[in-house]
């Protein structure tokens, strides 16, 4: 199958890793992983059009999958509290998948002159109240500063997951340096589709945004 960027491939792409024998799992799930058992935690960080991340939970939830959606709560193209949004977050949960936090306490602190943990902890206070979930997982969005302290990626080179009352961190050694990490960032895979890395590892993770996703146009 020629690789693209629609549902269709997607699904192809996902199937290839059941028929391979992958586990296919959110973030909270890896810790019930039996060793051995070859798994892929699928992420995605949803930076906007909430709409299509939905279109994946429900296409993942009939292939028998779950993943980890990362939700902003500063977003500009999407709010957590707006009818529509609130919906499609409280469908993507109820369909089995995991919702974590897409951070960003990094830039808001710069912006605000606050401490990072207050509003990390305010942020994801928020999303768990909003939804009524207890969130584990944390991701940093990296959309305003280049890499360095700046960058909410930074965040917990000072902060343990203790203090911020989380277990996963999504950019943390285990997850992309001891396990194979690919990743579709700004609409391109740097190491080819995924579908050309399934099968070649026994432990991945694999970073899908949902809004480079669709079915017949990138338009709809
Ligand atoms: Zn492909
Ligand atoms: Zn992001």
């Amino acid at each position: 199958m020629t690789c693209s960027w629609t549902y269709e491939h997607y699904c192809y792409c996902l199937q290839q890793a059941k028929d391979k024998g992958y586990s296919i799992i959110s973030f909270e799930e890896v810790k019930n992983i039996s060793q051995n058992q070859p798994f892929i935690i699928l992420r995605h960080d949803i930076d906007c059009y909430l709409y299509r991340a939905l279109n994946m939970a429900r296409i993942e939830n009939k292939l028998g999958v779950r993943a980890t959606y990362f939700v902003r709560v500063h977003a500009l193209s999407y709010n957590v509290f707006e009818y529509n949004a609130y919906k499609a977050l409280k469908e993507i949960h109820s369909l089995g998948h995991e919702i974590g936090l897409h951070f960003e306490s990094i830039d808001f602190s710069y912006i605000t002159d606050e401490n990072p943990r207050e509003v990390f902890l305010r942020e994801k206070k928020v999303l768990e109240m909003v939804l009524d979930i207890s969130i584990v997982s944390a991701a940093a969005h990296g959309e305003h500063s280049p890499a360095g302290p700046r960058h909410n990626r930074s965040f917990f080179k000072s902060i343990s997951k203790k203090q911020a009352g989380i277990h996963y961190d999504a950019y943390d050694k285990t997850f992309i340096r001891d396990m194979k990490y690919i990743s579709d960032s700004f609409g391109y895979w740097r190491e080819g589709c995924m579908c050309t890395h399934i099968g070649k590892y026994p432990q991945m993770q694999i970073l899908v945004h949902p809004c480079w996703w669709f079915k017949d146009h990138l338009f709809e």
